[in-house]
C-alpha cells in the first residue's frame, strides 16, 4: 500500500463505478479496523487512509480533482470529517448487507477495464492484451494471511461463527441483535501472527495481463466478460470476473450508426452537373461510385456491403456517401464570363452586377 493513491489503497481500478467503490471500501474498512487488528500497531493508520481514499474516491467532485491533478484535495481531514456517512459505517458494521455467509469462503471482487479500438479493429475484430493489477492469493501464506505455516485459529469471541448477538433492552422491549463479529471481522478466524508479506490479508497486488479477441462488429460501451481473471478471493474464496468495457473511437471522416457508416462526398459544380466516374477511400477499399448527371447537393448514394460487420454475423451494413457540392469561390475572368454565358444559354439573366459592370457597380446599388 503506497498511502498516496486512493484507487490502490481501496484496491480498485480508476474506472471503478460508485458501487464498486463502496463495496471496496466496506471490505477494506472491515479488514482493517483497528478493533479487528489489535496486534497491529498500524492499523489504526491504514484504517484512517482507507477511510480518507474513500472521501476522495466516493465525491464525485473530489474523484474528478484526483483524476486530473493526483492530489488528494483535503485528504489532510480526520476520517470522521464530512463524507463519510454514518450510515455507510452502520451498515458496515451492522449490516453486513453483503455479506450473507460470513464463515465461507468470500468471492474476490470484479475488476473493470477498458479498451479503446479503432473503428477500423470493428471490422475483422481484434486481439488486445490487457494489462491491469489485481489482488492475488499471497504466495507466501497461500492465502491464509497466517505467518510461517501457522493456522488462523478459531475466533474465541464469536465461536467461528462470525456473528455475535446480544439483548438489548429498549423501549419496545428487549430486543435480540445479531451483528458480525468485531474481533474477527465475521471471517470467524482469527490471525494471531499475521503472514508479514501480506500482512495478514492473504492477497498481494500483482501485475498481471490477459489477452482476449475482441470480435467483429462491437460497439461503444458494450462489454467482455472474462471469468475468473478478477480480483482472488480472500482466504482461498473463488476469483471475481474481469469485465472488458469497450470504447471505440471516432474517425474522422465515418460517422457510425450501429452496423451502418455515413459520410460526405465531395463534388465539383461540374461534376454534379454532368456526372463522373469516381474513386472513393472507404473504411477498408477504395470504392468506385458512378455519379449520374444532375446530382443534387445532399443526394445520397448508398454502396452495400461497405459498412460495419453485425456482431453476431451476417452481410456488412451499408455505406452512405452524402454528396457535398463545392460552389467555386474566387473566379477568375474567364470563368466568370462562361457562367455568364451559361446563364444566358439557360434562358437566364445574368446576375444583376455582373450586367451592371462588377460587383462592387451592384452591391450597394438601391432598387427603385
Ligand atoms: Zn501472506
Ligand atoms: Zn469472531
Amino acid at each position: 500500500m503506497t498511502g498516496t493513491d486512493p484507487y490502490e489503497i481501496l484496491g480498485v481500478s480508476r474506472e471503478a463505478t460508485p458501487d464498486e467503490i463502496k463495496s471496496a471500501y466496506r471490505r477494506m474498512a472491515r479488514k482493517h479496523h483497528p478493533d479487528v487488528n489489535r496486534d497491529d500497531p498500524n492499523a489504526e493508520e491504514r484504517f484512517k487512509e482507507i477511510g480518507q481514499a474513500y472521501a476522495v474516491l466516493s465525491d464525485p467532485e473530489k474523484r474528478a480533482h484526483y483524476d486530473r491533478f493526483g492530489t488528494m484535495e483535503g485528504a489532510d481531514q480526520p476520517f470522521t470529517g464530512g463524507d463519510v456517512r454514518f450510515g455507510d459505517l452502520f451498515d458496515m458494521f451492522f449490516g453486513g448487507a453483503t455479506r450473507t455467509s460470513p464463515t465461507g469462503p468470500v468471492e474476490g471482487d470484479d475488476i473493470r477495464v477498458e479498451a479503446t479500438l479503432k473503428l477500423e479493429d470493428v471490422l475483422e475484430g481484434v486481439e488486445r492484451t490487457i494489462e491491469y493489477r489485481r489482488y492475488a492469493s499471497c504466495k507466501v501464506c497461500d492465502g491464509s494471511g497466517a505467518e510461517g505455516g501457522s493456522k488462523p485459529t478459531r475466533c474465541p469471541t464469536c465461536q467461528g461463527t462470525g456473528m455475535v448477538s446480544a439483548i438489548r433492552n429498549t423501549f419496545i422491549g428487549s430486543v435480540r441483535t445479531t451483528t458480525t463479529c468485531t474481533k474477527c471481522g465475521g471471517h470467524g478466524t482469527f490471525i494471531e501472527k499475521p503472514c508479514s508479506a501480506c500482512r495478514g490479508h492473504g492477497l498481494q497486488e500483482e501485475r498481471t495481463s490477459t489477452t482476449i479477441r475482441i470480435p467483429p462488429g462491437v460497439e461503444s460501451g458494450q462489454t467482455m466478460h472474462v471469468g475468473g481473471h478478477g480480483h482472488d478471493g480472500p482466504r482461498g474464496g473463488p476469483p471475481g470476473d474481469l469485465y472488458v468495457v469497450l470504447r471505440v473511437q471516432d474517425h474522422p471522416r465515418f460517422e457510425r450508426r450501429g452496423k451502418d457508416l455515413a459520410t460526405h462526398l465531395e463534388l465539383s459544380m461540374v461534376q454534379a452537373a454532368l456526372g463522373d466516374q469516381v474513386e472513393f477511400e472507404g473504411l477498408d477499399s477504395t470504392l468506385e461510385l458512378e455519379v449520374p448527371p444532375g446530382t443534387q447537393n445532399g443526394d445520397v448514394f448508398t454502396v452495400r456491403g461497405a459498412g460495419l460487420p453485425p456482431l453476431h454475423g451476417g452481410p456488412r451494413g451499408v455505406l452512405r456517401l452524402r454528396a457535398s457540392v463545392r460552389i467555386p469561390k474566387n473566379l477568375n475572368d474567364e470563368q466568370r464570363r462562361i457562367l455568364i454565358e451559361f446563364a444566358k444559354a439557360s434562358g437566364e439573366e445574368a446576375p444583376r452586377h455582373e450586367s451592371l459592370g462588377g460587383l462592387l457597380g451592384g452591391l450597394f446599388k438601391k432598387k427603385k
